[in-house]
C-alpha cells in the first residue's frame, strides 16, 4: 500500500493549464465519480433485479490502481472526486482510498472529495470520511416508512441509514439526502421527506427514473415526471427559484415554510447535458464519457503497461475528445427496453 501511494505522489505534480481536459464541446472536465465495485447490500427495485451477477472479484482495479488513476485526473484539472458503486462502503479497505485520496484536498489540487452511499456503513465510518477530508456527502434514501425501505431496497434496514446519518451530523459532515421518485411507490410520501430531511438541516434532492440496466420489471411503470411532482408540492410549500448550485445537474428552489433547499434533477424531462462537466470510472477501469450513451474508454490497459503515466494521460486525452454532446434517455412504452443495458450501479450513479 505504501509502494501504491509513493508511486502515485510521485507523479502527482499538476499539469500546466493547457493540459486541462476539454472537450470538443468546450466543455472543462472538472469532475471524476469513481465507481469503486458494482457489489451492493440493497437491491433497490429501480436499481438492480434482486439476483445479480457481479464482476469476479479478479475483474476489479486494485485499490492503489484507483488512486493512480484519480491522481492522472487531478493532474489534468479535476477538482471533484466523487466516490460511488455499487455500495462504495462495502468495498475491503475503502478508507485506505479515502486516506490516500486526502493528500489532494491537502495539495488544494483537489476542491472537494465526497462519496454517494446508501447510508448501511455510515455508522462505522462517518468519522474517518471526515478525518479523510469528505465534508459533504450524498445519501439515497427513498423512503422514511420502515416497511416501504424493506420493499425498496429488497434487503436495506431504515434503522441502520438513519443511525448513520445521524453519525455523519456528529462527525459534521454535510448531508444531502437523494430521493428518486417513484410513481405509486414514494410519491405521496415526497412532502414528508422534505421535511424529514430539511427537518434535518439537509438538503433533498429529487431524481427521476433513469432507463439504465434490464431490472426484471417494466420501467414506465416506475417513471414519475418531476414536473408534476413539483407541481404537486405547490400545494404544500412555498418554494423560490435558487441560484445554488453544486456543480452537478440539479436545480433548485428554497422553501419558504421549512428554510430548506429542495433540488430537482430532471435528465428525462429536462435536459441537462450542455453544462456537463463530469466522466465516470468503472471498477475495471473503464471510462464513460457519458452516462447516457454506451461509448467508453479502456483505461486499465494504459495503467498497467506502464508505471510512466505517459501512456494514460494519452489515453485519458483521447477519450475527452471523444465525449458526445449529451444522451437521449427515452421511456418508451412501445420498446420496454432499457435504453441502455448497463446499470447505474457499473457507471455509478
Ligand atoms: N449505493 C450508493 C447509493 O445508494 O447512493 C451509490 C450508488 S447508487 C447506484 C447511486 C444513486 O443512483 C442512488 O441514489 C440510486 O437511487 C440512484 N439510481 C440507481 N438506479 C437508478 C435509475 N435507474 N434511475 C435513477 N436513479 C437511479
Amino acid at each position: 500500500m505504501t509502494a501504491g501511494l509513493a508511486q502515485a505522489s510521485m507523479s502527482d505534480q499538476p499539469a500546466p493549464r493547457g493540459r486541462h481536459l476539454v472537450d470538443p464541446f468546450g466543455r472543462e472536465i472538472e469532475y471524476l465519480r469513481v465507481s469503486v465495485t458494482d457489489r451492493c447490500d440493497f437491491r433497490c427495485v429501480y436499481c438492480m433485479s434482486e439476483h445479480m451477477t457481479f464482476l469476479p472479484k479478479r475483474d476489479l482495479l486494485s485499490l492503489e490502481e484507483l488512486d493512480r488513476l484519480c491522481a492522472a485526473f487531478v493532474r489534468r484539472g479535476v477538482k471533484k472526486l466523487r466516490i460511488t458503486g455499487g455500495e462504495p462502503l462495502v468495498r475491503k479497505n475503502i478508507m485506505w482510498l479515502f486516506g490516500a485520496l486526502g493528500r489532494h484536498l491537502e495539495s488544494g489540487d483537489l476542491k472537494e472529495l465526497t462519496l454517494t452511499t446508501n447510508g448501511s456503513q455510515l455508522e462505522k465510518y462517518a468519522g474517518d470520511l471526515k478525518a479523510a477530508g469528505v465534508e459533504r456527502i450524498n445519501v439515497s434514501i427513498d423512503t422514511i416508512d420502515p416497511d416501504k425501505f424493506k420493499a425498496i431496497t429488497r434487503w436495506g434496514n431504515l434503522a441502520t441509514v438513519l443511525r448513520g446519518l445521524d453519525a455523519a451530523d456528529k462527525a459534521g459532515i454535510k448531508i444531502k439526502i437523494n430521493t428518486v421518485a417513484l410513481k405509486g411507490v414514494n410519491e405521496d410520501e415526497i412532502p414528508d421527506l422534505v421535511r424529514f430531511a430539511h427537518g434535518r438541516g439537509a438538503d433533498l434532492t429529487l431524481i427521476e427514473t433513469m432507463p439504465l440496466g434490464d431490472i426484471g420489471e417494466d420501467r414506465t411503470a416506475q417513471y414519475l415526471p418531476l414536473s408534476i411532482v413539483r407541481a404537486r408540492l405547490m400545494d404544500h410549500f412555498t418554494m423560490q427559484e435558487s441560484p445554488y448550485r453544486t456543480g452537478g445537474p440539479a436545480r433548485y428552489v428554497r422553501v419558504e415554510e421549512t428554510g430548506g433547499r429542495l433540488g430537482f434533477i430532471t435528465p428525462l424531462t429536462h435536459n441537462f447535458c450542455e453544462s456537463c462537466n463530469r466522466v465516470r470510472l468503472t471498477c475495471t477501469g473503464t471510462l464513460f464519457m457519458c452516462l447516457g450513451q454506451n461509448d467508453a474508454a479502456d483505461l486499465r490497459a494504459p495503467l498497467r503497461a506502464s508505471t510512466d503515466e505517459t501512456l494514460l494521460d494519452a489515453a485519458i486525452t483521447e477519450a475527452i475528445a471523444r465525449k458526445p454532446k449529451g444522451h437521449d434517455f427515452v421511456i418508451d412504452r412501445g420498446t420496454k427496453t432499457p435504453s441502455l443495458a448497463r446499470h447505474m450501479s457499473v457507471t455509478g450513479g
